[in-house]
This record gives structure tokens, sequence and C-alpha cells, in this order.
């Protein structure tokens, strides 16, 4: 049984000077020790038991994990450690990744995301995380730092189920890059909770569009949910189906269903499966209209 009372039990912090020494305490501790960001999930799941790592390492302001930066060739780069607040009051990422930030907007609150980070927020692999939606579909990929040196890892490819992911005992994610979005990306994020602040979504649904000469449509359109299987879960149907014909609301009705036979919630104590299932198919319709509305129709 939960300890009504949990308190945080002792650790020990450790903040290393570079990226190289990061690592190797992480992989010469494997088991022991994970990276810490804002500490949002990782504090609650010491205190309240599920992890019992012994060190806490750190990686805040380590070289390139403090900045954001926008390039209108290449795009956008959030450092690790840039706080949810930082990235959605940034100028670019209100003009081009204005679904981002929306999807930033949903997480709890105006305080907690103040330490909160994506990237934390993706390392953490919960399928509810509301910013990884919009992470995936704008292609993301994470430059992460391990004991053989730099690599890139797609987000795509990342998650391998609640929880986990693709990283290794010594790996730290220095930064998310996320490219110059299509022209005329339009986009939105729909969560549904338990109530307006401080709660995981029950369904979020990502939908994003934009003009693609090379669909019978003239438009391409995807759509990731989130807290409706083990991982986050782009939904390649809708992408398909809403490519092939002229977009009507009959054609978004179908994608929608799409989206509805995809999903494969559980119960939990946010919303059963069968209710989870079926919103995912509403909230699907509704995230594709708003889309298609933005896209001038
Ligand atoms: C009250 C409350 C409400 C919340 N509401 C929401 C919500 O509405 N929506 C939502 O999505 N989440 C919510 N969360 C969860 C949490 O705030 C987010 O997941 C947040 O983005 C985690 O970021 P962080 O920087 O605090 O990560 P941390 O807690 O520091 O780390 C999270 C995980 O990522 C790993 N990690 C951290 N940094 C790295 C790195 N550089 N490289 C590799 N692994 C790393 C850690 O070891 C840990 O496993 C809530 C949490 C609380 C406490």
């Amino acid at each position: 049984m939960l300890d009504p009372h949990p308190s945080l039990p002792e650790f020990d912090y450790i903040k290393p000077k570079t990226l190289a020494e990061a690592s190797q305490f992480l992989a010469d501790h494997a088991g022991e020790a994970r990276p810490l960001l804002g500490g949002t999930d990782i504090f609650v799941r010491m205190r309240d038991g599920f992890w019992k790592d012994q060190y806490l390492v750190d990686v805040k302001g380590l070289d390139g994990t403090n900045e954001i930066s926008f390039d209108p060739a290449k795009g956008l780069t959030i450092g690790a450690g840039v706080s949810m607040n930082r990235v959605s009051a940034h100028p670019d990422v209100k003009v081009h990744y204005a679904v981002l930030a929306e999807a930033v907007d949903s997480v709890a609150s105006y305080q907690l995301r103040s330490r909160a980070t994506i990237v934390g927020n993706i390392c953490n692999a919960s399928p509810a995380g509301d910013t990884i939606g919009a992470c995936i579909l704008l292609g993301g990929v994470l430059n992460v730092h391990g004991l053989d040196g730099k690599r890139q890892e797609p987000l795509s490819t990342f998650f391998k189920g609640p929880g986990s992911t693709v990283l290794k005992a010594g790996d730290v994610v220095v930064s998310i890059e996320l490219p110059l979005p299509p022209k005329g990306l339009q986009g939105t994020y729909l969560k549904l909770g338990r109530n307006k602040s401080s709660d995981l979504s029950i369904v979020g649904v990502t939908a994003i569009g934009y003009p693609d000469a090379d669909t019978v449509s003239g438009y391409r359109v995807k759509v990731a949910l989130a807290s409706v299987a083990p991982t986050p879960l782009v939904v390649d149907k809708v992408e398909e189906i809403m490519a092939a014909k002229p977009i009507t609301e009959d054609v978004i009705a179908e994608a929608a269903e799409a989206a509805f036979e995809t999903a494969s919630p559980i119960d939990d104590v946010r919303g059963g499966a069968k209710y989870r299932k079926l919103m995912s198919r509403n909230l699907s319709k509704k995230a594709l209209t708003v889309v298609w509305e933005k896209l001038g129709r």
C-alpha cells in the first residue's frame, strides 16, 4: 500500500562540469543514477517510492542545454534545460511553432512550467506527455551525448513503451531540433482532462496540416494521440485519408474513425478505456475541423 504521507528519500545531488563527465557518471552508476532537469516528474516518482535512485545528475547548464535559438534556414533548437515557459514565450515559437506553444500551455500550471522542460516531458516517455505529439509531428530530432560522443535520435523511433526509450546508460539529451515547418502549417492541440489545470490528459490530440501540391486533396494532414496507447501514437491512416481525396466533413469523419480504430487505451484513474477510445474519435474530429478551418477550408 502507498504511504499516505510520503517524503522525499535521501539522494546525492551531482553537478558535472561537462557532458563527458555527466555521461561517464551516469554510465558508471547505471541503475542508480538519472539525469535531472526540472525534477517535476523525478521528485514525484521518488517521493512516491517508485524510483529509488541514489544520484540525481543535474545536466542543466551543460554545453548547449540552456539555449533556445531559431535559424530561418535550419529551424528551432531548444536546449534540454530550457523551461516550458521560455519556449512558449519565444517570439519565433509563437510565429512558426504555434502548435507547440499551445501544447506547452496546456501542461499543468504556469508555476510548474517555469521548472518543467520539453526534453524532460519527452524523456519521461509517458504516453500522456502533452508536448510530445507536436514535437513528433513537427519532425523533432534529439541531440544526444553518450559514452561514444554525440548522435541524433529522431523522435519517430524514440519511444519503446511507457517510461521506456532508446536511450542507454550514459546518454544525456542535450537539445531538441525542430526543422522549419512547411509553409502555411496550421495546427492545434486539444486536451481532455479531469480539470483545466494540473492534470494529465484522458485523451490528447495534436493535429497539423499544410498545403501540399503532391496530394489529391492538396493538403498534408497529420494526427498524434496522447494517453491512448503504450507510447505517443501517430495515426498514419489519418494522413492517408486526408491526402487521398478532396477534404469534406465526411472525409474528416472517416479520418477521425481511423483514430478511433488505432487507439488502444487502458482503464486508469483518469478514465475508462471505452470512454478514451470514443473520445479519441470525437476529439480528433474536432481537432481536424479546427485545422481545416485554419487552413481556410
Ligand atoms: C503537479 C504536476 C502536474 C503535471 N501536469 C502535467 C501535464 O499536464 N502534462 C504533462 O505532459 N506532464 C505533466 N506533469 C509531468 C511533468 O511536469 C512533465 O513531464 C515535465 O515536462 C517533466 O520535465 P522536467 O524537466 O521536470 O523533467 P525531470 O523530472 O527532470 O525528468 C523527467 C525524466 O526525464 C529524464 N531526463 C531528464 N533530463 C534528461 C536528459 N537531458 N537526458 C535524458 N534523460 C533525461 C529524467 O531522468 C526523468 O526520467 C505534471 C507534473 C506535476 C508534478
